[in-house]
């Protein structure tokens, strides 16, 4: 299959816009990541999406939208607590859980009949929803398994020849997926940490609990809420250990390290600057908010110079921690290393 390149002139969203109302695949930029669209109402365009991303069958897409009144079309019911939510933090980086209506086909929702909905602020996801002229599921738009995409390069690399179309809307601000909470039990959960903090839906007044499996590996055998919870994530090639602690104890464990791996082309992912001999230095910011922006491009960077064996320098510091922590131990496969 030929994949086009568009850009974010109107005609080409226009365009994008049938492209996924006829059905087809067209990955766009979101102020999280970049997503992989479908029309959410139809069941073989939301087929095609794990066929591209080789996604296994019972992890379910969110459906996006470009108006809040998409919402009630969508979900049965919207619970007092999800309206601050929307009132507060949509359009932005958060996705909510409701029970579904039998609209949304089982292919997008997996199975379940609850379905995750998020209102993207970026202005092109914005236009090409509008342009679709339905509301679209989406997933991140890598191949199962890899870092999810912040440019389009990275989208270009995963999904050339596998989907209709790619929208190359620049750098994504926000770095790592959005925010997911779960309104469909006794208290609002989070499911999966994002751009909208903690303390971010604390401060709205909001009775909130976090999962707990969120810094958790989750066994073959355990039924997570989140069913993408138990699938190896944002793994790169390179085998990644996490040194997490202050910032001298961090640089002196991470030296020591370099030292004991021999004959490996090595990476450090760096928080503090590049002191380290031997090995190939990315930045990952000074802030968690930073961190979460470079994360995913890092962790390809580092493939694509070959890098083998990267330590990943880390300290909780600001709301964005606990978004960066889920990611990176699940890029470590839990290696880490607490100084
Ligand atoms: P991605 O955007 O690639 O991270 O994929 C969507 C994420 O949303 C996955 O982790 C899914 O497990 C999660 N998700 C989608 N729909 C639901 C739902 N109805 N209940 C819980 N989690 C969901
Ligand atoms: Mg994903």
């Amino acid at each position: 299959m030929d994949t086009k390149l568009f850009h974010t002139d109107d005609n080409e969203i226009a365009e994008a816009g049938e492209i996924l109302r006829n059905g087809g695949l067209v990955a766009f930029p979101t102020e999280t990541v970049y997503g992989l669209g479908a029309s959410a109402f139809d069941s073989d365009a939301a087929k095609k999406i794990y066929a591209a991303k080789g996604r296994p069958s019972d992890n379910p897409l969110i459906v996006h939208i470009c108006d809040k009144g998409q919402i009630k079309d969508i979900a049965e019911e919207i619970p007092e607590s999800a309206k601050k939510v929307i009132d507060n933090f949509m359009p932005g980086p958060v996705t909510i859980i409701l029970k579904k209506k039998s609209v949304v086909p089982n292919d997008v929702t997996a199975g379940l009949n609850t379905v995750a909905i998020r209102f993207p602020l970026h202005e092109t996801a914005q236009k090409l929803i509008k342009a679709a002229g339905v509301p679209i599921a989406a997933p991140s738009a890598n191949l199962s398994g890899k870092p999810s995409p912040t440019k389009a390069k990275h989208v270009v690399k995963d999904m050339t020849g596998r989907i209709d179309a790619i929208i190359d809307g620049g750098e994504c601000n926000v770095g790592v997926e959005s925010t997911i909470v779960d309104f469909t039990g006794e208290k609002p959960v989070i499911l999966r940490p994002g751009g909208v903090t903690y303390d971010d839906l604390k401060g709205i007044g909001l009775d909130v609990e976090i999962d707990k499996n969120i810094l958790h590996s989750i066994a073959a055998d355990e039924v997570p809420k989140c069913p993408g919870m138990k699938y190896k994530h944002y793994a790169p090639n390179a085998e990644v250990t996490v040194v997490e602690g202050e910032k001298d104890a961090v640089q002196s464990k991470i030296k020591e390290l370099l030292e004991q791996t021999e004959g490996k082309v090595t990476g450090v992912l760096t928080m503090y600057g590049a002191v380290y001999d031997k090995a190939v230095m990315l930045s990952a910011g000074s802030t968690n908010k930073e961190y979460a922006k470079n994360l995913f491009a890092a962790l390809r960077e580092f493939d694509e110079l070959g890098v083998e064996v990267v330590f990943a320098e880390f300290s909780e510091k600001d709301g964005y921690g606990l978004a960066v922590k889920n990611r990176l131990y699940k890029a470590a496969a839990q290696r880490v290393i607490h100084v």
